[in-house]
């Protein structure tokens, strides 16, 4: 039996949990907290530039957990496909510049390209930026997406196709995310996460509510949904991932509210909820 967490030390929250806030904002607000560790958003960095964000972050007792987000792979020209390959290359250089250690991929979809061949662009796109990830030490992880994305945000929405493409690909570079939003209605779960064990390299978490209002951004506080988080943990836990805990809620409603109480709200909720 998973027990309850006693305290902040592997909390960590997503920039875009708190939207409405700069980086430096954010990095003030979750020092101050007693939260340890922040995973980014490219827009929160964007007016800073890597070279700027890395010194507000470098400067904070923060840990660094991963860049958000590479990805988006698949396209219908091979100009296209080239592009997005572009693209993941500038992000691996931009996590190696913030001293994140771990981008975090959102593999990608796009309507009108059959499921199949949008898994093998996102497979041969991988592959192709591997190399680089390798010589600027920065890890990918694949992040299967909860199906109702995949038409348009990844084809990859199982932890058994996430796992697949790991294996396939066999890079102690690459590895997945499981991400509690995207993955708990999978009667595969619990099997595919063990079968993960080493390669989990980041653990997301908020609730599904019922009923979801918005499909992107009406994700709920750990505990006010139907989402069995604390033995999806106990998986995650005895599969031997022991990093930070992520909190990654995209809700207009809780992006309304004075952003210092969320975090609040989101602190408590971690003790009992997670
Ligand atoms: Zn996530």
């Amino acid at each position: 039996m998973t027990t309850k967490l006693l305290d902040y030390s592997r909390l960590c929250l997503h920039t875009m949990t708190t939207k409405p806030w700069s980086l430096e904002e954010a990095v003030h607000a979750y020092e101050k907290a007693g939260i340890k560790g922040i995973t980014v958003w490219r827009h929160h960095i964007e007016p800073y530039g890597a070279v700027g964000a890395a010194r507000i972050l470098g400067d904070s007792g923060l840990r660094v957990v991963s860049l958000c987000r590479g990805g988006f792979f698949p396209a219908s020209s091979a100009e296209g496909r080239q592009r997005a390959r572009d693209e993941n290359r500038r992000i691996i250089d931009e996590a190696a510049a913030l001293g994140a250690p771990l981008i975090v991929l959102v593999c990608g979809a796009v309507p009108g390209i059959p499921l199949a061949d949008a898994r093998q662009h996102i497979l041969d796109g991988i592959a192709s930026v591997l190399p680089h990830a390798q010589a600027a030490s920065v890890k990918l992880s694949i992040e299967p997406l909860h199906p109702m994305y995949a038409a348009d945000r990844s084809a990859v929405n199982t932890m058994e196709q996430a796992n697949n493409m790991v294996a396939a690909l066999s890079s102690p570079w690459l590895g997945v995310t499981v991400d509690v939003y995207h993955t708990w209605w999978d009667p595969m779960l619990k099997s595919e996460i063990g079968r993960a064990g080493k390669n989990i390299f980041s653990f997301h978490v908020c609730d599904w509510r019922t009923p979801t209002r918005d499909l992107l951004n009406d994700r709920g506080i750990m505990g006010e949904g139907c989402i069995d988080i604390r033995s999806i943990r106990g998986w995650v836990e005895q599969a031997g991932f022991h990093g930070f805990i992520e909190v990654e809620i995209f809700s207009d409603q809780f992006w309304a509210w004075d952003q210092s109480k969320l975090v609040e709200r989101i602190q408590q909720a971690y003790l009992t909820s997670v």
